[in-house]
């Protein structure tokens, strides 16, 4: 009993002292009804959203906090689906992998996902890197470093020689004989082995590459690199940790045997065919544009010496086309889930993608609703994130005009809030 009397005492003192902070928002931007609200107050206690008042309500503490967004438009953090935020594009990125040490790597990825958080997106889909991700995921989370909340694959799955089997381009003797622990898989056990080593790596999904890829030191950007009974088994082990599967493809045959296996994303999705695009719907699978990595290979492959020569032409081939099949596959009626590949281009941009999913034919607001709605859907965390709403995480960011009349002000956020904590004002 006299336990249960402090625990009530605690409770309802914590409730009385808690601080609120009242954002007073000219515009908010509806997600679920797709609609603009105005003159809006959003009380946060804590992480959480605690209600969305009419009008420019004044707090009763004196404790608590007024922030005036009057004059800007309010939406809920972005998530951008596929980015890799521990490294970043550059010319001599090729050797990294023979010069930086893991604590370089984990240095870079501070920095990389402090500007990610500042520029609007609050969450992030890391889709592969080296391991680097997990630990950082778990210093944002710790309130250690400032970043976007990280789900990631941990280190991306390919089959030898494979878009993401990082030893390509290597010399024979350094190529060693990477496995489904360095997430290299060949066949059906391995390929479980390799999603079950993931797991013991604190990934929170998993990433295939289905086919070949731009960047990686290989000839081919789209021949198919699974077999469909391999990726039938790397999405069933993946159901057995709750695990989605993601999969990167350029080419058709392999985005078709990604999709008949199981995954919840294509990324790129560069070559679908239209008998594909249906098969997307049918199997309510989503494509990750990435227009905004299409459009940085093309133009970087022009300079000489950027890229390995390898990977010019693929670069010059693929990246131009990524834009036309987004606006096929929107038109087509396909899922649309935001993604980027930023460090492919400069971590931070993100918000340009805004602009381009427009130019190919989305409207701004299903542009928003794919970085916000759609995305929290797929995390399985709809309930909690993409909208503006009481109980909901308090990720909040606002720009300075209406993006429904002007998207390039995506790329201009002024505000961000995460987890109630502003990082922007
Ligand atoms: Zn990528």
């Amino acid at each position: 009993m006299k336990q249960l009397i402090t625990i009530f005492i605690f409770i309802t003192t914590t409730i009385l002292t808690a601080q609120s902070t009242y954002l007073h928002c000219g515009k908010i931007i509806d997600t679920k009804s797709g609609t603009i609200l105005k003159e809006k107050t959003i009380v946060v206690s804590e992480n959480r959203i605690i209600a969305v008042e009419d009008g420019y309500t004044e707090p009763n503490s004196d404790s608590d906090t007024i922030v005036d967004l009057k004059s800007k438009t309010v939406m809920p953090g972005l998530i951008d689906m596929h980015v890799h935020i521990e490294n970043e594009t550059n010319s001599k990125k090729y050797l990294e992998a023979y010069t930086l040490n893991e604590a370089d790597v984990a240095f870079n990825s501070v920095k990389y996902a402090n500007i990610t958080l500042l520029n609007g997106f609050t969450t992030v889909r890391d889709l592969g890197g080296s391991g680097v991700n997990v630990s950082l995921r778990n210093a944002i989370n710790a309130g250690k470093i400032d970043g976007p909340r990280i789900f990631t694959a941990e280190k991306s799955l390919a089959t030898t020689g494979g878009h993401a089997d990082p030893t390509n381009g290597a010399k024979k003797i350094l190529m060693g004989n990477p496995g489904p622990k360095e997430g290299v898989v060949n066949g059906v056990d391995e390929a479980k082995k390799a999603v079950r080593q993931r797991y013991k790596n604190g990934a929170d999904l998993i990433k295939i590459t289905a086919t070949g890829g731009v960047l990686s030191v290989a000839k081919s950007g789209q021949n198919p690199q699974f077999t469909i009974e391999e990726i039938k088994a790397i999405c069933e082990t993946a159901k057995d940790y709750g695990f989605h599967v993601a999969a990167h493809a350029h080419g058709d045959e392999g985005m078709q045997r990604a999709i008949l296996g199981g995954v919840k994303t294509i990324e790129h999705g560069t070559l679908m065919s239209a008998e594909t695009m249906e098969l997307m719907k049918k199997h309510d699978v989503y494509l990750v544009p990435t227009i905004s990595a299409g459009k940085f290979v093309s133009e970087k492959a022009k300079i000489s010496n950027y890229y390995p020569d390898v990977i010019v032409p693929k670069a010059l081939n693929i990246g131009p086309k990524i834009q036309n099949t987004f606006g096929k596959a929107y038109k087509a009626g396909v899922g649309i889930a935001f993604g980027t590949d930023a460090a492919v281009f400069y971590h931070g941009d993100n918000g340009k993608e805004f602009g381009y999913m427009v130019e190919a034919g989305m409207p701004p607001i299903e542009a928003i609703q794919s970085a916000t709605l759609t995305n929290a859907m797929i995390l399985k965390m709809e309930n909690d994130l993409g909208q503006i709403k009481e109980g909901f995480l308090a990720d909040i960011i606002a720009v300075e005009s209406d993006p429904t009349k002007d998207i390039s002000t995506m790329e201009n956020v002024t505000f961000v809030m995460k987890d109630g904590i502003i990082y922007k004002n």
